[in-house]
């Protein structure tokens, strides 16, 4: 959606200009709208940085047709999520049920009614900016608001398939606060769930490229995932975790190690490969964090 006026946006899919422009019409009002007159045009924004946020798409059209159209953007899953509504003078229920099957979730029959258009849209609309607000809570940390523990999972199999795919590096950080039980113990643990908050969003404000991801990963601890990057660039990585936390100067006048918040991290970097799992990576990079530990925590081991 878009968020600079909160208005959705909608793609209108059809070969006839007349089709276009009343549907343009009298959906200008309330939503940001996008045309195409074929499927290949279709597919290009659909798959573009903007996708739509819903898609009314004729079926009869030069080229590929509607039902194509659909099929395509439900098999990938970036645009599986895009609801498509079907708007076409197909009429006779076989027809209809060729459009479910594709993966509509909605089908009107021309010549439309503006109204009833523009409360199937309402509610379609609706339903996709709720799911999104409701996925996008199930992966995220209460306290931090940074991905959670699930979204960890999930990323890291997906760019451990996209880096066999790619041949590609993929490297991960594990990071975890030192002596946090004590700074708990002598803070309390209001003011623990304070530091925890700066500390996640000091190392995310660090995680600049749109594929890395920073999550909790247990309490006190936080994985990052750098899909093509290898031990040199996640050691930098570390580097800028390292002093920009530091540099936060938040005091823990009890931690044996250093006057302030300090963290330790384990790097590693493997060439994923269908003969191991992502959870090898997981245990490689605990063990270098568990080295940092041993050898006098506020470092980073790989
Ligand atoms: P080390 O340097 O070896 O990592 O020592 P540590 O004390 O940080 O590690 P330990 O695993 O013994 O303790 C972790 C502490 O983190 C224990 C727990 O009280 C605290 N903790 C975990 N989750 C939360 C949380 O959500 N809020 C607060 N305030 N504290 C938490
Ligand atoms: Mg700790
Ligand atoms: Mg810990």
């Amino acid at each position: 959606m878009d968020k600079s006026n909160q208005k959705a946006s909608l793609l209108i899919v059809d070969d006839e200009p007349y089709n276009v422009k009343i549907l343009n019409e009298f959906l200008r009002p309330n939503y940001n709208i996008r045309v195409a007159t074929n499927g290949e045009r279709a597919l290009q924004i659909a798959f573009s940085d903007t996708p739509p946020d819903l898609i009314l798409l004729d079926v009869m059209m030069p080229g590929i047709d509607g039902y194509e159209v659909c099929k395509r953007l439900k098999a990938d899953q970036n645009t599986q999520d895009i609801p498509v509504i079907f708007i076409t003078a197909k009429a006779d229920e076989k027809d209809e049920l060729k459009g479910f099957e594709a993966g509509a979730v909605d089908y009107v029959t021309k010549p439309f009614r503006p109204v009833v258009v523009e409360a199937r849209v309402r509610t379609h609309v609706d339903l996709k900016i709720k799911s999104e607000l409701l996925k996008n809570h199930s992966l995220r940390d209460g306290l931090t608001g940074i991905a959670n523990r699930r979204r960890f999972d999930e990323y890291i199999l997906m760019a451990w398939n996209y880096s066999i795919r790619e041949s590609s590096p993929l490297s991960l950080i594990l990071i975890d606060i030192d002596h946090f039980k004590l700074y708990n113990d002598n803070y309390g643990h209001q003011d623990g769930d304070s530091c925890l908050i700066k500390v996640a969003k000091c190392l995310e404000s660090l995680v600049q490229r749109k594929i890395d991801i920073l999550a909790r990963y247990g309490g006190e601890e936080f994985g990052c995932i750098l899909p093509k990057t290898n031990l040199d660039g996640a050691m930098l990585v570390a580097k800028k975790f390292h002093n920009e936390i530091l540099s936060l100067q938040i005091p823990h006048i009890h931690s044996p190690t250093n006057s302030c918040i300090t963290i330790s991290q384990g790097v590693c970097t493997v060439n994923p490969s269908n003969s191991f799992l992502p959870e090898e990576l997981i245990k490689i990079a605990d063990q270098a964090l568990y080295k940092a530990k041993k050898s006098g925590r506020n470092r980073f081991c790989s």
